[in-house]
């Protein structure tokens, strides 16, 4: 068989038994699909799965699901019922020909282990047709703009050359790529990151699979490939050149033409999730707005009620003017970024006091200055008093998997300043040319403690790295991640989390 109609869908583990009835309907409206691939973080509710899906039923196609499992333990198995389940890092090939790869190994372990993966898949050089993998790859993370990725999905991307790569790294987001060309085989590569179910981005994707495409008409539907080092490609001889020759330079003239490679991409301030300006903004999670800068609640809280506080607590302050960076070097004028300056610590320090003065809780707050950012942002974290004195020893722990450990990202070494008048820290934090990221410990609202890591723009840093460190102080291991199914939160929870916050804020909003 040489087409195949196949559908994936992403789930968190809650809404598996949801997602399920969905499939089915799917199945009957625009199908039939030949298999059904489920992707996310899923393997808690195989149990239950088991009892609920019949076998040799007609009203699904074959479904897939993924569990997460060390690299030793990969391999595939099947439920009494007929399901599939992949774990680890495989192959696996369909009755029909199809063959997908698959990877649901953390991105520590790929990192970790990179060496033994590579060399299992280096000697099984045939390429997959499908490719899942949660991470993405460093190159469409740089090329999307963010600095995450795992270098192993690079690797893979290159042994494998999928026809289609799904990641479910991202629960809230759709994004697709333009379709790309690898040149040596004329394969075509589609990336795309399927958002999870009840996210209100695209969950679920059907498509044709057909075994025997080329190259399409219309090169100019391509896009560069993000995989390929456009300096050491190889240079192309128009006299010598076979039609598959020609047919890569016409691309790469084509691609030129649309797609300059050296240009960054901008994210404008529509497609900006903290610009008022983007027609998505969130606002039903917009606590306060000032005249420079607004509070938000976070998506995905890190923190849970506590004690009286009966709602999450953590908060941003964003500037409404898009900015990467309070100071940036193409500002001739500071006024304005002094103003903001003020205007977002008078928001910070309100949110301290109600910590402390409603709540008794200390807080900190964390920020990322750097000219590579999108829109910058604090992070506000109410802290118990009991857990404020860990700061130290939580920083100095992620300071050692950062810099000992984990060596994918840039080292980073702080210095503490009792003051924010200090003249050193002073100079640091209004020079535009500095980048650096900033722990803010308030164990009063009068007192707080500053620590500040200098960084290069062009190093890569660990963006989780300020959650990290408040994660294992509130020894919250399992909430580290904001887009995780934990923290995940539905419209309506967002809306009582302002609720809550707005009412207890009242009394400490300041006058601006
Ligand atoms: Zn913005």
């Amino acid at each position: 068989m040489l087409k195949s109609k196949l559908l994936v869908v992403h789930s968190l583990q809650e809404d598996l038994a949801t997602v399920i009835e969905k499939v089915v309907s799917l199945h009957k409206k625009h199908g039939p699909f030949t298999s059904c691939l489920v992707l996310g973080e899923i393997s808690d509710t195989f149990n239950e799965l088991e009892s609920r899906i019949f076998p040799d039923s007609d009203n699904l196609p074959q479904l897939f699901l993924l569990e997460n499992k060390l690299f030793e333990e990969s391999g595939s198995r099947v439920l009494k019922n007929g399901v599939k389940i992949l774990g680890g890092i495989g192959v696996f090939e369909f009755s029909n020909g199809i063959r997908l790869g698959y990877n649901t190994i953390s991105s520590s372990e790929l990192t970790s282990k990179k060496n033994e993966i590579l060399s299992q898949f280096s000697k099984n050089t045939s390429k997959v047709d499908l490719l899942i993998t949660k991470e993405w790859s460093v190159s469409i993370s740089h090329r999307e703009n963010s600095l995450g990725g795992n270098e192993v999905i690079d690797k893979l991307n290159k042994i494998f050359e999928p026809r289609y790569h799904f990641s479910y790294k991202y629960t809230q987001t759709f994004l697709e790529l333009k379709p790309f060309l690898w040149p040596d085989s004329d394969r075509i590569t589609r990336f795309m990151n399927i958002a999870a179910y009840n996210s209100g981005s695209k969950w679920a994707y059907a498509f044709e699979l057909d075994l025997t495409s080329t190259l399409p008409l219309n090169l100019s539907s391509l896009t560069s490939n993000p995989y390929m080092d456009i300096i050491k490609k190889r240079k192309l001889d128009g006299n010598n050149a076979s039609n598959k020759l020609s047919a890569n330079n016409q691309l790469n003239n084509t691609m030129q033409e649309t797609h300059p490679i050296k240009k960054p991409k901008i994210v404008l301030p529509t497609d900006c999730h903290f610009c008022f300006t983007n027609s998505n903004i969130q606002d039903h999670m917009i606590i306060y707005i000032g005249s420079l800068a607004y509070l938000t609640i976070a998506r995905g809280p890190l923190t849970t009620p506590k004690g009286e506080m009966g709602f999450s607590g953590h908060c941003l302050v964003v500037p409404i003017e898009h900015k990467a960076k309070l100071r940036t070097k193409h500002e001739n004028d500071f006024t304005a970024s002094t103003n903001l300056d003020i205007e977002m610590l008078q928001l910070e320090k309100s949110v301290v006091a109600m910590n402390f003065l409603k709540f008794e809780m200390c807080t900190v707050s964390f920020e990322i200055q750097s000219e590579k950012s999108f829109h910058f942002h604090k992070q506000i974290f109410p802290v118990p008093k009991y857990c404020i004195m860990k700061f130290k020893d939580s920083l100095d722990r992620q300071l050692y998997m950062n810099n000992e450990k984990y060596t994918k990202n840039t080292n980073l070494t702080f210095s503490l300043f009792h003051s924010n008048t200090d003249k050193e820290y002073e100079a640091l934090v209004t020079n535009p040319l500095v980048n650096y990221l900033q722990f803010t410990v308030y164990e009063t609202p009068s007192s707080s403690k500053l620590y500040l890591a200098q960084f290069d723009p062009e190093d890569r840093i660990d963006l989780q790295f300020g959650r990290r460190v408040l994660a294992y102080m509130l020894n919250l291991p399992r909430r580290v991640r904001w887009d995780s199914s934990i923290c995940n939160q539905t419209r309506k929870q967002e809306e009582n989390e302002v609720n809550l916050f707005q009412k207890a804020y009242k009394d400490f909003e300041p006058s601006i």
